[in-house]
């Protein structure tokens, strides 16, 4: 068939540029150690920075909520599919967060992917008169975002925020919406999100903040990007997920009453898809109990051990580590094939990195992405610096 013939001769151009991207079939729960084709790896790969993901506290909080609710919500948010566990969570949420808006309320959303599609769209969608001011790093899924509002949309160079100025004094828009990640999801650095509030403020914009890589790891208390740099705002517009640190799945947007009404009357990727189950929910509430306790601030304190040790520990000469206090920790290679074969030359060895090319990256930036999580040693973190440096000089 013509259109079967085309789509082979793309993915053959895909292999040519070493571009092609495979998945690895887990057998065991996520950890710093899984089960692959009959192999025990060390991994660096998860988005699970504190190791709550087989946390047997939240697998049994899973269970319960199964007990209690079953497994399916059955509906939408907004016809029958909105349970107690959702509308609990959802007032935690607020609560989590809350100290850092004015009237807060929290949406919780299937996945992050789909809260900034909603986060976007909902708050631009058919207003002529919106602009959106957005961060050259940021994800995909506020890119996308910006493609299902039909928004203008205005890019700004990472972290440049004079040219972020310039667009919102010069811009005559009556809805301002600046949009960025709080910590880069490929490069592990911090948006200066005190001087980026500033500016909002000054402009009568709202911030929208992407707190994926940060929420759980960041504030003392793990409320996020927010706690960290002691903001508070009623132009802030807050998303954290809840697949990566809290370790479960899903994701929310906190901010006034007002933009979170909206969201429910207006987003659309909100309005139309079946609410999560309500066991994640109801497993999320016991997550949120050990981010905030005691065990939360321990586990954050072990992770930024490990961030200092793997600073300190690598030697590189011809790669580069990007500066990062993170547990995203990028390796910059440069091309593709090299760093493919670094990746595969460490999976060899037993250790799984993810290797990140175009267009995830820009190109000409492909790297090793290692992240870091509480549920690694110290010697873990010693085996992957010493097999990179010696890696390096091969
Ligand atoms: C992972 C991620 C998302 C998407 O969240 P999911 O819950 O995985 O869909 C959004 N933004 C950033 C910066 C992310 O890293």
């Amino acid at each position: 068939m013509e259109l079967l013939n085309r789509l082979d001769a793309q993915l053959q151009t895909l292999a040519q540029q070493s571009l092609v991207r495979t998945r690895r079939v887990v057998d065991s729960p996520c950890g710093p150690r899984v089960r692959v084709d009959g192999r025990e790896l060390l991994a660096f790969c998860s988005n699970d920075y504190l190791g709550l993901a087989s946390h047997p506290a939240l697998a049994a909080a899973l269970q319960e909520g199964a007990g209690l609710y079953g497994a399916g919500s059955g509906a939408s948010h907004l016809i029958s599919g909105h349970s107690r566990a959702h509308a609990q969570l959802e007032d935690r949420l607020a609560q989590f967060v809350g100290a850092h808006l004015e009237r807060p309320r929290a949406l919780y959303f299937c996945t992050g992917y789909m809260a900034n599609l909603a986060i976007i769209s909902g708050l631009t969608a058919g207003d002529r008169d919106a602009a959106i001011f957005s961060e050259s790093l940021n994800h995909a899924s506020l890119i996308d975002g910006t493609r299902l509002a039909r928004a203008a949309v205005q890019v700004y160079p990472h972290a440049d925020l004079e040219a972020l100025a310039a667009m919102l004094q010069a811009s005559t828009a009556s809805t301002k919406v600046v949009v960025t990640d709080s910590v880069f999801s490929m490069d592990g650095d911090l948006a200066d999100l005190p001087a980026l509030l500033a500016l909002c403020e000054r402009y009568g914009a709202l911030l929208v903040v992407d707190d994926a890589h940060g929420f759980g790891t960041l504030g003392e208390h793990g409320h996020g990007a927010l706690e960290h740099f002691k903001l508070q705002s009623p132009y802030l517009v807050y998303m954290g997920t809840l697949g990566k640190a809290a370790g479960v799945g899903g994701a929310f947007v906190a901010a006034h009453e007002t933009v979170i009404e909206t969201l429910i009357q207006k987003a659309r990727p909100y309005i139309f898809t079946t609410a999560a189950a309500p066991a994640l929910a109801h497993a999320l509430l016991a997550s949120l109990d050990l981010l905030e306790g005691p065990e939360g601030m321990q586990r954050r304190a072990h992770l930024q051990a490990l961030v200092a040790q793997l600073n300190d520990g690598l030697r590189l000469t011809r790669w580069q580590r990007l500066p990062s206090d993170t547990a995203i920790q990028p390796i910059l290679i440069g091309d593709n094939a090299e760093t493919m074969r670094a990746g595969a030359a460490l999976y060899e060895q037993g250790l799984w990195v993810g290797t990140i090319r175009p267009p995830t990256v820009a190109p000409g930036t492909s790297r090793l992405r290692v992240t870091l999580s509480a549920g690694h040693t110290h010697a873990d973190v010693a085996t992957l610096i010493n097999a990179i440096n010696a890696l390096e000089r091969m």
